[in-house]
């Protein structure tokens, strides 16, 4: 079993309320290969939200609020269940301050990337999970 981001499988959880359909993605799902979970959403944010940027190590909101404590909580859950599934991989959306690997933006809300993983990307991987994104596949 492979983790997916649930938006990338059509799950509309976006911070906009939107989603990000990968048909490479969905497939695995309808194949009973990939479990779709959105960490943002475990962690309890609503949908839609503000967008929100890692900046100096910790979440925020686009209005500043510190989001830290709920994107680190949905993360926890993401690993725990990857946990019980037995799963070694894992397919996260590109530049998500969640789900985004290897490059993420910068917490200007500027559109700027820098260097770094998301806080689930970044457990996920510490845990010995290949981690790719959409872009990667
Ligand atoms: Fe998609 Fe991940 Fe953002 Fe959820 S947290 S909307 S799965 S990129």
């Amino acid at each position: 079993m492979i983790i997916v981001s649930a938006c990338l499988a059509g799950i509309p959880c976006r911070w906009d309320g939107g989603m990000k359909s990968d048909e490479r993605v969905m497939r695995l799902v309808r194949e009973g290969k990939a479990l779709p979970l959105c960490p943002e959403q475990l962690g309890g944010l609503a949908t839609p939200r503000e967008p929100a940027e890692i900046r100096a190590g910790r979440v925020f909101s686009k209005s500043g609020a510190d989001l830290t404590a709920q994107f680190q909580r949905g993360a926890e859950i993401v690993w725990e269940t990857a946990r019980q599934y037995g799963c070694s991989e894992a397919i996260l959306k590109a530049r998500s301050p969640s789900c985004g690997s290897g490059r993420i933006y910068d917490g200007s809300f500027s559109a700027t990337l820098v260097d770094g993983d998301g806080l689930t990307a970044r457990l996920l991987k510490k845990k010995g999970i290949l981690v790719r994104t959409e872009d990667e596949l």
